[in-house]
């Protein structure tokens, strides 16, 4: 059997301050970067990654080809240029046509996101599909998602089957990428396609309320894991959507794939009946930054462990410069004790305390580049680092990440982690690595949503998630949305249609 391996990772927040570029997928942070041809299977092996799941299970299946064609990631930001787009998608389907040229393939994985927006194409996995099926027809072709993924009809007619991942903070990201390819060969053996079902949501569920490890979501997973096993189904696919793209297709949906049409649009109605009438449970609130931080502070002075607090709007993992300031000016306001910000991106605030040196004071205008908010600063350089280090937590363990020239400050009594390149802060190795245990810090501010929780929830006293000015917003609806399709709305239990 040959099977052709690539992919192409991106979620894009269409109202981001920036844009993602083709650089970006060559400079990721936290993730390998993008590779091309043969040097794919070192990149991403021993990594957290979908295609090293999918690698995996081929070598174990045995008697398996792989054909590597092109994979990349770049971090959540703006919509992908097109520059980007093409570039990549020509490397991938030039390593495609190649391997046509060497012998005929039975199959292709592809490891997507599926909630990337390019400049001229809002669906992109779509597009990538379309060109893919263009070349290679009927032949079987599987894909892992990501579950934030905005699913479309074109993606799942265009598919054999996709995978999205069960778990958010995404803890199985290598199952995935095991399962689509497990379906791959299935599907190749044979012979015939599934029959599929598609369906949307009608309603928005924000990135707090998406955790699966709590209600409302964990029973939403069960009850997917439970119809997966009915008769005749192959694949049950559920997708909490990212609500920060602005086109049609944008928010939850879920497709099913079965032996026959009969099956997969009973499990696919079956889900999508037991989220609707449970829809009231997925509203939930986040508390502004000034009640976050004075309830951190109140929560820490009986605390035998970090009070976490999620700064979730600049969250970088959803489109997020990770560089805000609200968080940081209320832990100063607040005289915040034995408080730690992971992490401000700002690469001349981290050059500036390179040329100054440990042990220095330097005078910064910090971080506030995305959005024209930074904060003065006089800061004391406690620490200078690569930002090079590798993780260690159930997301993102054996990830290798390079941050770029970092360095831990001090600045009115709150320490901070400046870096040059964004990450999400859902590994404590990012902590770790400047110098400080996360367990012995008495408040932890973390830029991030809900991966935070994988790693961080194990030590920490108690979690909130706080609300300072950032794109990631916790209500989608406070958007300024163009094109999503009518009566969408976009919080549960609302009357708010797009
Ligand atoms: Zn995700």
């Amino acid at each position: 059997m040959r099977i052709a391996v690539g992919g192409f990772m991106h979620e894009s927040h269409s109202f981001a301050p920036r844009p993602t570029r083709y650089i970006d997928f060559v400079q990721p942070g936290g993730f390998p970067k993008l590779t091309v041809g043969q040097p794919v299977f070192a990149a991403v092996k021993g990594t957290s990654v979908p295609i090293a799941g999918a690698i995996e299970r081929a070598e174990a299946i045995g008697n398996i080809d792989l054909v590597p064609l092109a994979w990349c990631f770049a971090n959540p930001a703006g919509p992908v240029q097109d520059e980007a787009f093409e570039r990549i998608t020509a490397l991938m389907l030039a390593e495609l046509s190649n391997a046509l040229d060497k012998g005929p393939l039975d199959g292709i994985y592809l490891d997507l996101h599926g909630a990337a927006v390019a400049d001229s194409f809002p669906d992109m996995e779509g597009e990538i599909l379309r060109r893919v099926r263009a070349i290679v027809g009927d032949l079987p072709v599987t894909i892992s998602l990501d579950p934030h993924c905005n699913l479309t009809a074109e993606m799942v007619d265009r598919c054999d089957a996709l995978v999205p991942f069960r778990t958010y903070p995404h803890v199985d990201m290598r199952a995935a990428g095991d399962q689509a390819m497990t379906l791959l060969v299935e599907r190749i053996k044979r012979g015939t396609p599934w029959a599929r079902a598609f369906r949307q949501l009608d309603f928005f569920i924000a990135l707090p309320m998406q955790c699966t490890m709590v209600a409302p979501m964990a029973p939403v997973l069960e009850e997917r894991a439970r119809l997966n096993t009915a008769a005749g189904v192959a694949e049950v696919a559920f997708c909490f959507g990212f609500p920060y793209a602005d086109f049609k297709d944008c928010g939850v949906a879920l497709a099913a794939y079965a032996e026959t049409q009969a099956q997969a649009d009973a499990a696919a109605d079956a889900l999508k009946s037991f989220i609707d009438t449970r829809e009231a449970s997925f509203a939930g609130a986040v508390l502004p930054a000034e009640e976050a931080v004075a309830e951190a502070i109140k929560l820490s002075r009986g605390a035998t462990k970090p009070i976490v607090i999620a700064d979730t709007q600049d969250n970088p993992g959803a489109g997020g410069h990770g560089d805000t300031t609200g968080m940081l000016a209320e832990l100063i306001r607040q005289k915040a004790e034995g408080a730690l910000l992971a992490l401000i991106n700002d690469d001349e605030s981290a050059a500036a305390c390179h040329a100054a040196g440990e042990g220095a004071t330097v005078q910064l205008s910090l971080g506030g580049k995305s959005d024209g908010v930074p904060i003065a600063v006089s800061a004391r350089v406690l620490k200078l680092t690569d930002g090079k280090f590798v993780g260690t937590g159930p997301m993102a363990k054996g990830n290798y990440a390079d941050l770029g020239p970092s360095a831990l400050i001090e600045a009115g009594g709150v320490k901070v982690i400046v870096v040059s390149r964004k990450m999400q802060a859902l590994d404590q190795s990012l902590v770790r690595h400047v110098g400080i245990e996360p367990s012995a810090c008495k408040i932890l501010v973390l830029k991030s949503s809900v991966h935070f929780r994988a790693d961080y929830q194990p030590i920490a006293e108690a979690v909130l998630v706080g609300a300072a000015p950032g794109p990631a917003v916790a209500d989608p609806a406070e958007l300024p949305f163009k094109n999503l399709r009518p009566g969408l709305r976009l919080r549960p239990m609302s009357n708010r249609v797009s």
